[in-house]
């Protein structure tokens, strides 16, 4: 029979062995951890950007539809308008499409669904609707996952999508309100879309690139 204490002596140098193999495993995996690559930290705000991605390319094609009706109907300002949005809107894929693939992500191309282009008052409003849409519900909650996710990154460029959302909508509605009687010199930040009438300024508003870059429409 083997002395208690020659039982106990191997049992203990057994666990401290463990204790350090466990711990060898445990000390790198927490280094990893802190180091994780942004697609496993940040998964939903990575959907969601997928999603953010295939909006942008539908709202995309939509203004581009709606534009031939507004140039038949005699709506001249509205057209520059949707060739305005439409430019806004690629951008936000563009950006969207960086961040995907920053998370060694490869951006899908959304489903697009059949759009009927109905008279220029009717295509207003049905554009007021999706960006208002955009503006009060998608973007924000965008922006509360990423929070939630500590995705800086992430919620950083929804805030700024956000605010070019915001102008959409601000035109949209007074095109409607005008009944489609608007100018037509509209000029289009290059960094973040957003929508200016005029290139009186310095510097887009939103992400201060410089008006020399605005592109005029
Ligand atoms: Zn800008």
């Amino acid at each position: 029979m083997k002395n208690p204490s020659e039982l106990f002596s191997r049992t203990s140098g057994r666990r401290i062995a463990a204790c350090f193999w466990i711990l060898a495993m445990i000390v790198p995996q927490g280094c990893q951890k802190a180091e994780k690559p942004p697609e496993e930290a940040v998964l939903v705000s990575v959907e969601n950007l997928q999603t953010a991605y295939g909006v942008s390319l539908k709202r995309r094609r939509m203004y581009d539809l709606f534009v031939p009706k507004a140039e038949k109907e005699k709506f001249r300002g509205v057209a520059a308008l949707y060739r305005a949005l439409s430019r806004s809107e690629g951008i936000h894929a563009t950006l969207h499409d960086s961040l995907l693939r920053r998370n060694n992500v490869t951006p899908q191309e959304p489903r697009y669904d059949s759009v009927v282009v109905g008279t220029t008052m009717q295509t207003l409003k049905m554009a007021l609707s999706s960006e208002e849409l955009e503006q009060t519900s998608m973007y924000p909650n965008l922006f509360r996952t990423a929070m939630a996710e500590n995705y800086t990154e992430g919620a950083d460029q929804f805030t700024m999508i956000q605010a070019v959302e915001d102008r959409h909508v601000e035109l949209l509605r007074d095109a409607q309100d005008k009944a489609g009687r608007i100018g037509s010199a509209y000029f289009v930040c290059p960094g973040c879309g957003f929508i200016m009438t005029s290139a009186k300024t310095e510097e887009c508003p939103v992400c201060k690139t410089p008006a020399t870059a605005f592109t005029k429409i």
